[in-house]
């Protein structure tokens, strides 16, 4: 019974990098769209049914996280909002926002990689997903790679100041 428990939670951390993976490539795309690398895999009876990344600037849309889009897309292919069952793997813990998409569609477990110590709400900042007051609490497991998932956030925001900075220098000195 033990050893049939362990193998069980041995196949879930498999299956959890195998799928992480799949978010981090997803993140990639966004990195280089110059989208703030986020991605986002959802799988359904060992399926991958969508995957996303961030399209916000793209988009000009505040609602266009990977969570959200990768919930939206699965919605459309299942034909239905209850998505009991799912897990949704992204590479960043989610925002207030997203977290709350877990809940209203029944997301039975989220699997994330970096921790987001400014708006994170699974573990962080709020606790959404397994507010008790809510009607649905989703199981968490946190860190799947996480110094990838860390890695690719850090290099984007060290070469978007450094942009920043040569821009600065090409720009003219203003009149005085
Ligand atoms: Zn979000």
């Amino acid at each position: 019974m033990m050893i049939k428990f362990i193998l069980q939670c041995g196949d879930r951390m498999v299956d959890d990098e195998k799928y992480m993976k799949l978010a981090l490539v997803e993140a990639q795309k966004a990195f280089d769209l110059g989208e703030v690398p986020i991605g986002a895999i959802l799988v359904f009876e060992d399926e991958v049914i969508a995957a996303g990344h961030n399209m916000r600037e793209i988009w000009n849309d505040a609602t266009a996280h990977a969570e959200m889009i990768v919930i939206k897309r699965t919605c459309e292919k299942l034909g239905r909002w209850r998505l009991s069952g799912a897990t949704l793997y992204v590479t960043v813990e989610p925002c207030p926002m997203c977290a709350g998409a877990l809940v209203m569609s029944r997301i039975n477990r989220v699997v994330y990689g970096t921790t987001d110590y400014k708006a994170g709400a699974v573990e962080s900042v709020f606790n959404i997903v397994g507010h008790q007051a809510l009607n649905h609490q989703v199981e968490v497991t946190a860190g799947v790679m996480v110094d990838e998932c860390r890695l690719i956030m850090q290099e984007f925001f060290r070469q978007r100041r450094n942009a920043k900075k040569q821009l600065k220098k090409l720009s003219l000195p203003t009149q005085e």
